[in-house]
């Protein structure tokens, strides 16, 4: 077990979340749903200075590598201003109204004027090599309760950017892209450095998430909220992280990274960095084999070096000859000799200011230098904006607090109550604990249970008004049988009835309208009175069958059993009497 504090751990997190609204310089939509492609660009980006006259290292290397970008030009989700080739639309205001929404959730202090920016991006992601990006909001924090204890962690601010355009395939060096993706609101909340555990790390983004969701603005599902991580350790360089998607490897992700660093400074000082000679596609390391299965994280020496080979886009392979290790590159990617020259001896000199990528599980490789500083200008095709002014209200109470107050009212256990929390249901269940007598529990079932199963039979739940939800509710609070509610919700998805007094009539047309029970009760007696004769109460499991036979899922169980008890005693206290 690392001491986090004696290494000096320092972790920020980035966190990238789309917003579920349009795009945000254009009219497309973002549903995402894969349209046939129409068209493909093809394209290559060249670096230029930035406005101060300097190179961004990033966007140097990148045309060192010289690949080629494919866009897949999709119908209703792209248009000119995903190509770059028509200037950006006025901003989406419901995007901008969701991040202010945001800001607000995360005590962020939000600006007058918004000026939109440009981002220098080089790895084909965007295609006019820049992503757009507004500085929303500065400051603001998160409090979350974790396994360190409770922690209030400062934000640096929030921004409202475009997503990029996402990975379809890569080959042979070129990489093909889909605009679909390009263009899509998300705000970007990156924290100050924390230093804690890489557990509390976790619980801290997890909070993001949460807080992030609870506003309602945002979209769900795999691939919509994404998370960089920036890890240092005392002696280590900034290192970031990106596609940290799950949150649960994060604590290894962070770890991982932690005792690479560490590892690193060790392998330092054994001075291999000299001993890194090349000629011409051969690179040996002089006295490195025994340091090739050297601990590197989560990886060894010997497989960091492999990595080039996926980094470099170039072929390599590696012998042992005595105590060095002969590296051998693949010809005719002469211009690419260099730099795995240089990333080697980088390697061998300790930690270094980069960017490294998940693979799988824990694993990282590396994929570039740390981007500069020289990499923002403004945008020039859309003035500034002023804040909108919203009535939002008062900020809601942390995540945790509301999850726990959710856990304990509803009895749901630690999952549910987060989902309840982020869930719009959750507006509904409050209403339904206010408006009725039923239990909490209860109504968690239906709205969370019920709605689940109806919906894995392929039922369309998200039909189903709040409304509608509050009125079946209802119903089942006035005697409504509690075995006849998930039938009435899907007959109810069905048939959408328009107002509480249709709604009623399903649920009549369900049950077959009133059930005499009585009557039903006294039937049954009639017909069992010897039974109930010579049991007594005894009698009661097969009267009580018998009824239920006859009213199963129009009157609820537990009022059934009540009444028969109460026929029971009746007519056993007067045949007592009698005798
Ligand atoms: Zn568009």
């Amino acid at each position: 077990m690392i001491d986090w504090k004696a290494v000096g751990l320092k972790v920020g997190i980035e966190i990238h979340q789309q917003l579920e609204t349009g795009k945000l310089f254009c009219g497309c939509s973002s549903d995402m749903k894969g349209e046939p492609e129409i068209m493909e660009v093809v394209r290559k980006q060249h670096p230029v200075p930035s406005e101060l006259g300097y190179y961004d290292v990033s966007a140097t290397y990148e045309e060192l590598r010289n690949r080629r970008f494919h866009y897949s030009v999709v119908a209703r989700e792209s248009c000119l201003v995903e190509l770059d080739e028509e200037p950006p639309h006025d901003i989406n205001r419901e995007a901008l109204e969701a991040a202010l929404l945001v800001a607000h959730y995360f005590h962020s202090w939000v600006f007058d004027e918004f000026h939109v920016m440009r981002k220098t991006i080089t790895d084909g992601s965007n295609t006019g090599a820049f992503q757009r990006t507004i500085m929303i909001s500065k400051g603001g924090y998160i409090d979350s309760a974790t396994v360190d204890g409770d922690l209030r962690v400062s934000l640096e601010g929030i921004n409202l950017e475009e997503d990029a355009a996402n990975i379809l395939w890569k080959k042979d060096g070129d990489v093909g892209y889909g605009l679909s993706r390009l263009g899509i609101p998300l705000v970007e909340i990156g924290t100050d450095v924390i230093e804690a555990s890489p557990e509390a790390v976790a619980e801290v983004a997890k909070g993001i998430g949460l807080t992030l969701r609870a506003t309602g603005r945002v979209k769900r599902g795999l691939g919509t909220i994404r998370q960089d991580i920036n890890v240092s350790v005392r002696g280590g360089k900034r290192v970031e992280i990106k596609g940290a998607q799950d949150l649960r490897s994060m604590p290894a992700v962070i770890e991982g990274e932690a005792k690479r660093q560490l590892d690193l400074i060790e392998l330092s000082r054994a001075g291999l960095a000299h001993a890194v000679k090349r000629n011409g596609a051969i690179i040996r390391i002089g006295g490195g084999a025994k340091y090739l299965s050297y601990p590197l994280g989560n990886s060894t020496l010997e497989q960091e070096i492999r990595d080039m080979e996926t980094v470099f886009i170039l072929p390599l392979s590696m012998e042992i000859e005595g105590d060095d290790v002969v590296i051998k590159l693949g010809e005719d990617i002469e211009s690419k000799y260099s730099l795995v020259e240089e990333r080697l001896k980088e390697i061998l000199s300790g930690p270094s200011e980069e960017t490294r990528a998940v693979v799988s599980g824990a694993r990282t490789i590396y994929t570039r230098p740390l981007p500069g500083g020289a990499r923002m200008y403004p945008e020039t095709d859309v003035p500034p904006i002023s804040r909108p002014s919203l009535d939002l209200g008062p900020v809601p109470p942390p995540y945790y607090v509301v999850v726990n107050e959710l856990r304990h009212r509803f009895s749901l256990d630690q999952s549910s109550a987060e989902e309840l929390y982020v869930s719009p249901l959750r507006l509904i269940a409050e209403k339904a604990l206010k408006e009725t007598h039923l239990p909490p529990a209860y109504v968690a079932s239906v709205l969370m249970g019920t709605l689940k199963s109806l919906e894995r039979e392929g039922v369309q739940v998200s039909l189903l008004a709040d409304w509608q939800l509050l009125s079946t509710l209802k119903l089942v609070d006035g005697g409504y049988p509690k075995e006849a509610v998930e039938g009435l919700l899907k007959l109810v998805c069905e048939r959408r009835p328009s107002d509480e007094e249709q709604l009623k009539a399903l649920a009549d047309s369900l049950v077959g309208g009133e059930v005499d029970l009585q009557k039903i009760i006294g039937e049954v007696m009639e017909r069992d009175a010897q039974l109930v004769k010579s049991k007594g109460m005894g009698a009661y499991g097969a009267v009580m069958g018998d009824v239920m036979r006859s009213v199963r899922g129009k009157v609820d169980g537990k009022k059934v059993s009540e009444e028969v008890k109460k026929a029971l005693e009746k007519a056993l206290s007067t045949s007592s009497g009698r005798s």
